[in-house]
């Protein structure tokens, strides 16, 4: 580790705050919720060694170089440490401020720097996604994924993977603007469809609109919209997430809404953020506050509701994982389960393990794909030994990557799709 002395080894703008740094009281409380201090045994890889590097970079005791970069680019951001915390030590903006200096400031290595300008130049894209959608759809079909499985460099591997099964009539369909209940309106709501959930997950965004409309809200979908900056902020590319937020904003804020509806736990948990994130900015911290105001989990959001339409009897037993931008990140965990709750029938259980992240993580099982295996396996192992019906969660990327180690052995819904087809659907 480079020993230097003096000022700040971060630059400027925004770095770490020496208040939230001074908050951490050393307790270790955070230590055994850490899923690379679990995989690592490796102080420097724990929540309370991350901070005690920012600390030591903020003191110019260290560079951002070498072993502060490796330690913090290891960190999932999953924030079960926020969680733990009993200090109420704010990990999360911590690590938000600690990232972009990365990004700023060390150089990755090529490879490194292709790789993910690569997954920024494709992912919040819908058009160059449905192309993508396209070419995954031959690639699956042409037997080339089996031929090249084991030549392929472990982040390839892993892309290869995690391309979800491509349907090109869910990657194209387009959702109705406006939909309204057949009963009194309870609640007008704008639904974020999204970059990548639109393409992939057009059945989850249609089963949301469904559900909502259901439960007595008027929902309004606009076409012009697109990806809400969550991966560009998890990843410290602040430019990015800074422009995606404003543009989402603009989009959103003249709509006559009581709220603004997300099904996806990281876009939610973003989007809930611009409130810092642009806490700077004079011509946009209040359009910001107003708006990050208004957003809501659609789980949060229907738990609001006395539940309003019939539902079908489902018997069988639901595994529900805790997505962590979810139940970490946004403190919604009892929301979903009294949801799946409301469905006749259905037992709802809880994971061994569940507060420990599946290694999915925005961009991670990508640009990290060991220890995200090691996650995946483990988490996969958790569900196998409660034996479910069926898993849902509320986050696609915890889809993809707990499919990709358990298979097709248990299926795997949205909470919200489980919900449509009990007001709306068969029996299962
Ligand atoms: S982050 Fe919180 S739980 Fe972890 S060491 Fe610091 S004060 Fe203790
Ligand atoms: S965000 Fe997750 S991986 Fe990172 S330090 Fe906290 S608990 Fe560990």
């Amino acid at each position: 580790m480079t020993e230097l002395s003096g000022q700040s080894s971060f630059d400027s703008h925004k770095p770490p705050a020496r208040d939230l740094l001074d908050d951490c009281v050393h307790c270790g409380f955070c230590l055994p919720t850490c899923p690379t201090y679990q995989l690592w045994g490796e102080e420097m890889d724990s929540p309370r060694g991350r901070i005690y590097l920012m600390d030591l970079a903020e003191r110019g005791e260290i560079g951002l170089e070498g072993a502060f970069f490796q330690h913090i680019d290891a960190c999932l951001g999953c924030m079960a440490c926020v969680t733990a915390c009993p200090s109420g030590v704010q990990y999360d903006r911590l690590l938000e401020a600690t990232r972009p200096q990365l990004e700023r400031n060390v150089r990755r290595s090529t490879s490194d720097r292709f790789f993910r300008n690569a997954v920024f130049a494709l992912f919040p894209y819908r058009r160059r996604l449905r192309l993508a959608a396209v070419l995954g759809l031959l690639y699956q079909k042409s037997g080339l994924p089996k031929l090249l499985e084991r030549i392929l460099p472990p982040r390839l591997r892993a892309a290869q993977a995690l391309l979800p099964p491509v349907r090109l009539r869910e990657a194209f369909a387009t959702l109705p603007r406006r939909i309204r209940p057949s009963g009194p309106v309870r609640r007008r709501v704008a639904l974020l469809s999204g970059c990548v959930q639109d393409v992939f997950f057009h059945e989850v965004n249609a089963a949301t609109q469904r559900v909502l409309a259901a439960e007595g809200c008027e929902v309004l979908t606009p076409r012009r919209q697109g990806c809400c900056g969550a991966l560009g902020l998890h990843a410290g590319r602040e430019e990015h997430a800074v422009d995606r937020a404003k543009r989402t904003i603009a989009t959103f804020e003249g709509l006559p809404v009581d709220a603004i509806v997300v099904n996806v736990a990281g876009c939610g948990s973003s989007m809930k953020e611009y409130v810092h994130l642009l806490a700077d900015d004079p011509e946009w911290a209040q359009r910001a506050r107003d708006f990050s105001a208004k957003v809501r989990d659609v789980n949060e959001l229907l738990a609001e509701l006395e539940p309003r339409a019939p539902r079908r009897r489902m018997d069988a037993k639901v595994a529900y994982h805790d997505a962590c931008h979810l139940g970490h990140a946004q403190g919604v965990r009892e929301q979903p389960r009294a949801l799946l709750r409301t469905i006749p029938g259905l037992e709802v259980v809880d994971l061994p393990e569940a507060d420990l992240c599946c290694g999915s993580a925005g961009i991670y099982n990508l640009v990290q794909p060991e220890p995200a295996a090691e996650l995946g396996e483990r988490k996969a192992n958790n569900i196998r030994d409660v034996a479910p019906d069926l898993l849902v969660t509320a986050n696609p990327g915890c889809l993809l990557q707990i499919r990709r180690y358990l298979g097709d052995e248990i299926p795997m819904l949205h909470p919200i799709q489980l919900l449509d087809e009990a007001i709306n659907g068969e029996p299962r």
